[in-house]
């Protein structure tokens, strides 16, 4: 019952503990010395419309639809928080509790792109960021406090930084392990800071409620119960023995949790989304090439690009040549659009549009070429209609999709593009 269930039990947020055991060097010590920073924004999106509409300021607010559609709430400001509005809650329960209650509408676009500006705010203290959701994040800060004089003084500069930025407040915590960082932060609400050691772990975390441990669903909640345990204290002393006999692994891994010895890590992202480029580059062969194998090369630069992005849910509007003649002048040419795009021909086609316009007639010969996408976004589910809700826009989606399907399978060398081959590697 419980073997198979990690996965589903934590989404995603801690990794498989086989999966740990083997990333472990033999006889590294686990979790000894790491440290963990978690950050939930408070009341994020409700906190963003009251930028936007600072007369909202102070009051009620709920985003989500209005409590005429069958809508839920996904963010209650701290005011509407009172009369006991939750984020999850059906708008029209939201506006039995509150009558006074504010909608607003969500504007999931414009919170996107304050998240990658946290983002960014992020990887300015640690190089290991991951975000779990629009408004939390992790950050493995092990080795880094020194810099800033102690942790706490850490946690206070990123909570200043987000501050004088964005005008957001968030809570913070931090902690040996992840869960124990996520408890942290849940302490102090809103505009918290809150940093535990082994001490505090026992003094604040374990009288918890064991249901408030992160990984505890509600069965394993029942299974927990049902052998006497009340409290994540309770669990974390409980003899490892009866939770395997009753739990398996899983109880074994819990207890670990419980105690703050578990060994999960922060699974940084590889590429921060905001102010970042994807971009390929390639250099030709000392003989003269034929312009139709430059073309070739920026096909294949256009397609490893855009391959990238796709895998990474980017999509992006300011396209960019490089093109480096043999005596080493080098230009860079972009363009921006108004609309993002992942379309792989599409792109190319404004890279040759580029080429085309910088060198012109001459067969001056070329030396390197490069390809990169900027003004990258996470990629938005409804695109907007226009420039690629076109025939050839849906083609070339088909394409892409399949042909991105296949690498995921076989690899990346399985297919390339006809007109890239020479290019390819
Ligand atoms: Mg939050």
């Amino acid at each position: 019952m419980f073997g198979n269930s990690w996965q589903d039990r934590v989404d995603g947020f801690l990794e498989k503990p086989e999966a740990n055991q083997k990333r472990r060097p033999p006889g590294a010590a686990r979790f000894r010395g790491r440290r963990i920073v978690h950050i939930d924004m408070d009341a994020y999106f409700a906190a963003l419309e009251e930028i936007k509409n600072p007369h909202l300021a102070g009051k009620p607010i709920a985003v989500g639809s209005s409590p005429t559609s069958r809508g839920v709430v996904s963010t209650a400001s701290y005011p509407a928080r009172r009369y006991g509005v939750r984020s999850g809650m059906s708008t029209r329960e939201a506006l039995r509790l509150c009558p006074q209650v504010i909608f607003v509408g969500s504007e999931l676009q414009q919170y996107t792109y304050v998240s990658a500006e946290l983002i960014n705010i992020y990887h300015k203290f640690s190089p290991s960021v991951q975000a779990t959701s629009v408004d939390e994040a992790f950050l493995d800060i092990t080795g880094c406090a020194h810099l800033y004089g102690s942790e706490e003084q850490l946690g206070r500069q990123l909570k200043n930084t987000i501050r004088d930025k964005l005008s957001l407040t968030c809570s913070v915590g931090i902690a040996s392990t992840k869960v124990m960082a996520k408890v942290a932060s849940s302490v102090f609400k809103p505009d918290g800071l809150t940093v535990l050691d082994q001490q505090g772990i026992i003094q604040i975390v374990h009288p918890l409620p064991v249901g408030k441990l992160w990984g505890v669903g509600p069965s394993t909640l029942r299974a927990l119960e049902e052998i006497g345990i009340k409290t994540i204290g309770d669990l974390a002393h409980w003899p490892v023995d009866k939770l395997r006999r009753r739990l398996g692994s899983f109880g074994e891994a819990l207890r670990l949790i419980a105690r703050g010895e578990d060994d999960s890590r922060v699974l940084a992202q590889e590429e921060p989304p905001q102010d970042k480029s994807m971009s390929h580059e390639r250099t030709l062969p000392l003989k003269a090439v034929s312009r139709d194998y430059q073309l070739a090369t920026l096909h294949y630069l256009c397609d490893r690009v855009t391959r990238r992005m796709r895998r990474h849910n980017y999509e992006g509007r300011t396209v960019t040549l490089k093109l480096r003649w043999t005596d080493f002048k080098t230009i860079t040419r972009a363009i921006t659009f108004s609309q993002y795009t992942d379309d792989t021909l599409h792109i190319y086609k404004i890279v040759k549009g580029i080429w085309q316009a910088a060198v012109g007639e001459s067969n001056k010969p070329v030396r390197l070429l490069g390809v990169a996408v900027s003004h990258l976004r996470e990629k938005v589910n409804n695109p907007q209609l226009g420039l690629f809700d076109n025939s050839a826009g849906r083609r070339h989606k088909i394409t892409d999709t399949f042909i991105d399907s296949l690498r995921d399978k076989y690899g990346e060398s399985v297919i390339h593009r006809a007109y890239s081959h020479l290019g390819s590697d």
